[in-house]
């Protein structure tokens, strides 16, 4: 099914979570949340808050900041 937002689509929620707490662990910039988009009935991540919940539980920031560590292990390039 397409979307006219162009986004990735998460066919679950537990997917979505789990791309959610990706993008905080690559990218300098993740997204906040996902939703569940009315068009596609699929869920998409976003970069406009509030910040979703989950990334709140002790431990999810814990395995966001232990799997940063380890990426920062093998590709050392002046990230902080
Ligand atoms: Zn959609």
């Amino acid at each position: 099914m397409d979307c006219s937002s162009k986004k990735k689509q998460y066919y679950t929620e537990d997917e979505a979570a789990e791309a959610l707490i990706r993008s905080h662990i690559r990218f300098a910039r993740p997204a906040l949340s996902y939703y569940l988009c009315a068009e596609c009935a699929q869920f998409h991540l976003t970069s406009r808050g509030p910040q979703h919940p989950l990334l709140d539980q002790p431990e999810v920031v814990e395995r966001i900041h232990n799997e940063q560590q380890s990426q920062d292990w093998s590709h050392r390039l002046g990230r902080k």
